[in-house]
């Protein structure tokens, strides 16, 4: 589906309505995946645990310790997995999606965050899955939890490059854990409240994935054993 400006004939925002792959299922273990991230977040290598779905031997993005999922919105065909949960044939992305992978490190430090620090169990308090959707439509600079999903994008390249940064997912994961917890309102002093307690997790997500960084093993494995 397209969405064309009817008097510029610019595509406004465009999707693919064909799901190009299943979702994970209990069929499959834990796997380290490994990739470039984000020029933001140093342009560096990094592993994160995901998941190998043994019914299709694909590795997703996908992790069932700390709660939490990516899906790639785009459309753009220079993604194999467009419109669907993000995934590769192999557990080495390489340089094939420095958002997602980014997203993924950031989503897992953010949930980590709260279950180390505040004994949250998932967004919700029940390890429910969170999903954060990368290239969320075409140039959009910013990010925003909608009550249920996480949804990032790319930026415009001039004002903003990809949003799935640390700060960012740090930011929105709070306002899901804000919204299952305190549940303030987005307008008024709740919103105003909500806007700044997210703001004061995010940097301390970010204090936190710092520290597991340094601690990481010389593999550069990023955070701790799974279990
Ligand atoms: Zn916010």
């Amino acid at each position: 589906m397209y969405w064309i400006d009817a008097q510029t004939g610019d595509v406004i925002d465009r999707v693919d309505r064909i799901l190009h792959i299943s979702a994970p299922t209990t069929n499959g273990a834990p796997a380290i995946i490994s990739g470039i991230m984000l020029d933001g977040e140093g342009g560096i290598s990094t592993n994160v645990w995901g998941w190998n779905e043994h019914s299709n031997n694909k590795f997703y993005l996908y992790n069932t310790t700390e709660h939490w999922e990516i899906y790639n919105a785009s459309s753009g065909i220079k993604w194999p997995d467009r419109a669907t949960f993000a995934h590769r044939e192999t557990d080495n992305w390489e340089e094939t999606d420095p958002a997602a992978i980014s997203a993924a490190v950031a989503l897992d430090s953010s949930l980590r965050y709260f279950r180390e620090v505040h004994n949250r169990q998932g967004f919700d308090g029940q390890n429910s899955i969170v999903r954060l959707n990368v290239h969320h439509k075409l140039s959009f600079v910013g990010s925003f939890w909608d009550h249920e999903q996480i949804y990032v994008g790319d930026g415009d390249g001039v004002t903003a490059n990809s949003l799935a940064v640390q700060d960012f997912v740090g930011h929105e994961l709070s306002h899901a854990v804000i919204d299952y917890s305190a549940g303030l309102s987005e307008s008024g002093e709740a919103g105003a409240l909500s806007e700044s307690f997210a703001d004061i997790f995010a940097a301390n997500i970010e204090f936190l994935a710092k520290k597991m960084i340094v601690k990481a093993t010389p593999t550069g494995r990023h955070g701790m054993p799974i279990g």
